[in-house]
């Protein structure tokens, strides 16, 4: 069955475009994939770079069809956020988060906390905030184990939006901005926001050492977010010489196939609890 979706799925991608007819499917069957339980989330792990110890995770959403197979969070997230779903989806994501968080910390496991990407419609639409205060009253789970990312390009576009940033920081949850340098941001609103952290973009990632604009980038955005008093996590780190350039720079964490994929639950568990 899995190869058959592997094939009914090309389809939909090698750069063809999606028809109209193909996206309202799409978009009709993700309305049942919660209750069929075709969604899972896969956590990949984020590390200290000094001293290589586990900081925590960030929850990826998954999305396996019976017949189409794995559908990429790029295409049903956009789809989620045309038709709305995302609200529903995104509150998905954040509450088994934070039941999985609660878990493991029942489990012994020591995370400092996970992060959770969450779209610009999502917070703009639906009370955010309330719904974010009701799952962690709920799971009991400490605000401060759960960050949640939102894109730089959020920033620009829901100006409005900020007060719902700063009851989230209220409630003592953590906020990191997403694929920091890939649009415009002004300075006036990184120094406005209630953040803690800046994630660098894999685009910078991937081409260090050897692309000396890369290098350049990577460096000003770690001495930037250091002079604001931020942290940085560098996503997409692939391999040592990547890993080495950002902690010489000061990025104080990282996450990436260097250190590990996304992988499902059980398998997370099984890596870094028996470490202890
Ligand atoms: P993102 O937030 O930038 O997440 C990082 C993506 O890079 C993930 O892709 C991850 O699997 C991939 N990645 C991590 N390390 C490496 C690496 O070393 N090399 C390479 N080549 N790739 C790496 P994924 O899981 O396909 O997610 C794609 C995007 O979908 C995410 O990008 C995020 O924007 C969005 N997404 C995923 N889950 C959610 C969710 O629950 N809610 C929302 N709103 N968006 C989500
Ligand atoms: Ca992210
Ligand atoms: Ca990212
Ligand atoms: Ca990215």
């Amino acid at each position: 069955a899995k190869n058959q979706g592997r094939n009914n799925c090309q389809f939909y991608s090698a750069g063809l475009s999606r028809t109209v007819y193909e996206n309202l499917m799409l978009e009709s069957a993700l309305r049942n994939a919660e209750e069929r339980g075709e969604l899972s989330l896969h956590y990949q792990p984020q590390f200290d770079l000094t001293t290589g110890r586990l900081i925590g995770a960030e929850a990826l959403v998954r999305w396996l069809h019976p017949e189409l197979g794995s559908i990429s969070p790029a295409q049903f997230i956009a789809l989620a956020e045309e038709s709305g779903q995302i609200v529903k989806l995104g509150e998905w994501v954040v509450r088994n988060t934070c039941r999985q968080i609660k878990q493991w910390l029942n489990q012994g496991l020591k995370l400092e906390r996970v992060s959770v990407n969450v779209s610009a419609l999502q917070i703009q639409r639906g009370n955010f905030a309330d719904s974010v205060g009701q799952i962690l009253r709920e799971t009991g789970l400490a605000a401060n184990f759960l960050e949640l990312e939102v894109t730089e390009s959020f920033i620009i576009e829901a100006e409005q939006s900020f007060a719902i940033l700063d009851a989230l920081r209220q409630m003592g949850v953590e906020l990191a901005i997403d694929d920091f340098g890939t649009s415009y941001s002004s300075l006036k609103y990184l120094k406005r926001l209630p953040i803690q952290r800046l994630k660098i973009d894999r685009s910078f990632v991937q081409d260090i050492p050897n692309d000396l604009n890369s290098n350049a980038i990577a460096r000003a955005v770690i001495a930037m977010a250091r002079s604001l008093q931020l942290e940085t996590v560098a996503e997409g780190i692939e391999n040592s010489q990547q890993r080495d350039f950002l902690m010489a720079e000061g990025c104080q964490c990282g996450q990436g196939y260097f250190f590990g994929k996304p992988v499902p639950v059980v398998e997370f568990t099984q890596l870094y609890l028996a470490g202890l």
